[in-house]
């Protein structure tokens, strides 16, 4: 996938727009009034691209804050018996306690994006705090895998639109989601599903956790959605 920031795509704004204020519930408004500006920068970058994939039947799957010792590994396995490549965004820390399964993601062929070094919050914060975040997520993930991951997901999604440019000449364009899965709150795999289904389109980037207690659900949702899609005609790709 090519473009500076990928965020937002026309027919998602809504559900954006709720992802986004759920997210917040967790962190507090501040998040949410840097989720909105960020959203709207990058609805206007992406328009069109957003035509162009809007007639593809592709799906992007992509799991935050892992690699996590009990549920990555089961989600590799899922993944793998489906033929199906997905986009993990990773935390540096974790990168450096679980060296084997960040091996195995990148042998299984899944593309690799970081997602901050220990999931802080980048919203309002100094840009020199914004940079050694990024950077050491990139040190610990260079580490272990010998290679720059190129894209960046900040935690909660929380950044300034202000500090995107900074980001992308560090050499990571920044990746959103068009659909939240919402597996981090969820108490079974049908929520997951019900969710992604009822708001998932052809070019969707999907937000699930492989690295949260609730991802056990999201290892039960994830066979079902791939086959799901796949009788749609649906393709997945990593971004
Ligand atoms: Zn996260």
């Amino acid at each position: 996938m090519d473009g500076e920031v990928i965020s937002l795509r026309n027919k998602h704004l809504r559900n954006k727009h709720r992802s986004s204020i759920r997210a917040c519930t967790r962190m507090g408004i501040t998040v949410l009034v840097a989720g909105l500006t960020t959203m709207f920068s990058g609805f206007i970058a992406n328009t069109v691209q957003a035509k162009q994939e809007a007639q593809q039947k592709v799906l992007y799957f992509t799991f935050d804050d892992g690699p996590g010792a009990l549920y990555t590994p089961q989600i590799l396995d899922v993944l793998r018996r489906e033929h199906v490549h997905a986009t993990f965004f990773v935390l540096g820390s974790r990168c450096t306690e679980l060296p084997d399964v960040m091996k195995r993601m990148q042998r299984e062929g899944h593309e690799i994006g970081s997602h901050g070094y220990d999931h802080r919050n980048l919203a309002h914060v100094p840009e020199h705090v914004i940079r050694s975040e990024v950077q050491m997520a990139d040190t610990a993930i260079v580490q272990v895998t010998g290679k720059k991951p190129r894209y960046f997901r900040p935690a909660y999604g929380a950044i300034d639109r202000r500090e995107l440019p900074m980001i992308l000449q560090m050499g990571h364009p920044v990746v959103f989601w068009t659909v939240d899965s919402l597996d981090w709150k969820a108490t079974s795999a049908a929520s997951i599903i019900h969710e992604v289904k009822t708001w998932a389109r052809p070019g969707s980037i999907v937000l699930f956790h492989d690295g949260v207690s609730q991802s056990r659900y999201t290892v039960q949702a994830l066979p079902v959605l791939i086959r799901y899609y796949r009788t749609q005609g649906y393709v997945f790709k990593v971004l």
